[in-house]
């Protein structure tokens, strides 16, 4: 399967936000949601976080309200910026760094209007194939 998948003729809104409303976004994403590989990661972060993924282009991305909220988590080879509400902890976003696919990788729990029963869930191995999470 290609990364990030590949858009089709149809495509799909949505508005999320924070658990407190401080940061507030919305995107447009092919295949629509209910059809798009969701991902749902073993590893560490995606397990402590209870990420569910996908990945719209940044250009089909924006964020409304609370972008000075953000705030930034790196770990392991810090390739990738987590980012979080600052006021209320909610996990909203992954940044990657220039040189990978131009998307932002967004945690689906985030969505105002999301089926959990309706995802097209993918399940992804990531815990093999990072380094070992200790701490
Ligand atoms: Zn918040």
């Amino acid at each position: 399967m290609s990364f990030p998948p590949t858009p089709t003729g149809e495509s799909s809104s949505h508005s999320g936000n924070c658990h407190c409303g401080a940061v507030r976004f919305k995107f447009t994403l092919s295949p629509p949601l209910h059809e798009y590989p969701t991902t749902e990661c073993n590893c560490s972060i995606c397990t402590k976080n209870g990420f569910l993924l996908v990945y719209p282009f940044n250009k089909d991305f924006t964020i409304e309200k609370g972008e000075d909220k953000l705030k930034e988590y790196q770990f392991a080879q810090r390739i990738s910026t987590h980012q979080f509400c600052g006021e209320c902890g909610s996990s909203c976003f992954i940044r990657l760094p220039e040189g990978h696919p131009p998307i932002t990788v967004v945690n689906v729990r985030m969505l105002q209007d999301f089926d959990i029963e309706k995802l097209n869930i993918r399940k992804v191995d990531g815990k093999s194939r990072g380094e070992e999470y200790n701490v």
